[in-house]
């Protein structure tokens, strides 16, 4: 009767004491479909930063975030449209004197927000450009201050698959990377050499990117913190140039995969005058916070901005950008639904970031990066979602753009093997994905940041082909959500997990995020 009597004890403890278990929380794929189809609408105009369509989008996922009941609020971004305008670049010094047309042989231009902005010093390569602690390397191993740089595109492909991330681009190969360690270095310039093969993409991109009206962030210091002039040259111009001052490009070229390069001064003096034309412009980036118990963030960020209304393809000029991105931050409202559905709420806050300019080079998520409305060390994780497979189709697997970077891509691997998928490295490591969405601009800062993808490759190349950044990426009626709602799951899922773990995400050994987290945590 005694033994009885405590064994009821003790189960009703038992039972007291065992968290309900939380309800499976699912995402619905109509609502999903629902919200592109506004988002996407004509009268959206395209959802362009400025003007009416960021004032109806930024409207309709603000009004949904309170009608969800999250603590909702705008953060301003601060834009300012530059137009550069560049000289011919005259050379001289060895081989006597030259000048380079602008567009055929070189484009440049200064992301100081000054109208007139002149660069006059000697040209020095320097290799491919990279300071990376971690790897040992170190390409300015002489000072290049008040100099012009010339540079390689990429990172090194070393035979040491370890460093570099092998065939993998890190974020040291990329152009922007480049412009960052020229100001650090304090030079006057910075050229890169462009090669198809290296960059992933022709000159005429190249060419074609930096003409016209570029936004970049209003910034207090007037971009004084940038490197001044900032371009590009072809191969063949540079391979010339090389051969002017008694080099030689392929040479050159194998000197910078040795650990010992030091940066060879050319002999040769360039100058380039830009003239600037600017005008301010405001965007915003809207917040909402389903509040935990713990001033620790889980960061959702989905970019609701796309590219306007522009050149006229089939009879069509409003860029309505269904996939890109009305489909992300569609899957983001509702996964925000679903953790307000959450029992017991997630111990950490949720956050759903929808920033904006994100087609302008990341500038909303850059903004916030660098004004964050919940501090950096404190934010455990981000996720993005950029795009959504609308397709029905996705062959099990889950792909993991950055490969190899983050923990996150564990507890993703567990949460997909319970919807009975699996997750696949980065296709195309190469051409540096990682670096090209929003993302990214919480990964500079530290934050361990996760981005996937599960559409199949013959999806993504039709859709590259035939739709992306065209007028004719809308709204189909007859998409098939189920994969979006799986992938909803699975996001929504890790980032519960994140939210109620004991310890943080965190970069894996050896990636270039890695130091800069634990500096942040100290
Ligand atoms: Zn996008």
């Amino acid at each position: 009767m005694r033994s009885a009597a405590a064994f009821t004890i003790l189960l009703w403890l038992a039972v007291a004491c065992t968290p309900a278990k939380p309800t499976p929380v699912t995402v619905d794929g109509d609502a999903i479909k629902r919200h592109i189809q506004k988002l996407a609408g004509d009268d959206m105009e395209g959802r362009a930063p400025g003007g009416k369509g960021e004032e109806l989008a930024t409207t309709y996922i603000a009004d949904f975030y309170r009608s969800l009941g999250l603590k909702t609020s705008f953060q301003t971004v601060p834009l300012v449209g530059l137009v550069s305008t560049a000289s011919s670049m005259k050379l001289t010094g060895r081989g006597g004197n030259r000048e380079l047309k602008f567009g055929d042989e070189f484009v440049a231009w200064s992301k100081r927000q000054e109208d007139a902005v002149s660069a006059k010093a000697e040209l020095v390569f320097a290799g491919y450009g990279v300071v990376a602690p971690e790897y040992e390397w170190n390409d300015f191993k002489d000072s290049v201050k008040g100099k012009i740089i010339v540079v390689l595109i990429n990172d090194p492909q070393l035979p040491d698959q370890r460093k570099f991330g092998g065939k993998a681009m890190t974020y040291y190969g990329r152009w922007t990377y480049k412009f960052e360690e020229a100001a650090r270095q304090g030079a006057a310039g910075a050229i890169i050499i462009h090669e198809t093969e290296f960059a992933g993409y022709p000159w005429e991109v190249v060419r074609g990117s930096w003409s016209g009206e570029q936004f970049d962030l209003a910034r207090p210091d007037k971009g004084a913190s940038t490197v001044p002039l900032q371009g590009w040259i072809t191969r063949d111009t540079a391979s010339t140039l090389f051969k002017v001052a008694g080099q030689d490009f392929d040479d050159l070229k194998k000197r910078a995969l040795q650990p010992d390069f030091k940066p060879v001064p050319l002999g040769i003096t360039a100058s380039v005058d830009i003239h600037n034309r600017m005008r301010t412009a405001e965007s915003k980036n809207v917040i909402g916070v389903l509040e935990g118990q713990t001033p620790e963030y889980v960061i959702y960020t989905a970019h609701w901005d796309h590219l306007g209304i522009g050149e006229e393809q089939n009879g069509d000029k409003i860029y309505n950008g269904a996939v890109d991105n009305a489909a992300g931050t569609a899957v983001m409202l509702e996964m925000a639904r679903a953790f307000t559905k959450t029992e017991p709420r997630p111990k950490r806050s949720i956050v759903f970031l929808s920033v904006t300019a994100e087609e302008q080079g990341l500038l909303g998520s850059l903004y916030y990066s660098e004004n964050p409305v919940f501090p950096l060390n404190k934010t455990v994780a981000n996720i993005n979602i950029d795009g959504a497979n609308v397709y029905g189709r996705d062959n099990n697997q889950i792909q993991v753009i950055g490969s190899g970077y983050t923990s996150l891509e564990d507890t993703l691997q567990r949460v997909a093997a319970e919807q009975g998928r699996t997750i696949v490295p980065d296709r195309e490591p190469e051409k540096g994905y990682y670096f090209r969405s929003d993302q990214f601009s919480l990964a500079k800062k530290g934050v361990p940041a996760l981005y996937t993808e599960s559409t199949t490759i013959e999806d993504n190349q039709e859709y590259t082909a035939n739709r992306y950044h065209k007028p004719s990426d809308q709204f189909n009626p007859n998409w098939d959500m189920r994969v979006a709602v799986r992938d909803a799951e699975a996001l929504y899922k890790v980032g519960l997990d994140v939210a109620n773990a004991d310890k943080w995400p965190e970069w894996k050994p050896g990636t270039e995020f890695r130091a800069i987290r634990e500096q942040s945590l100290k």
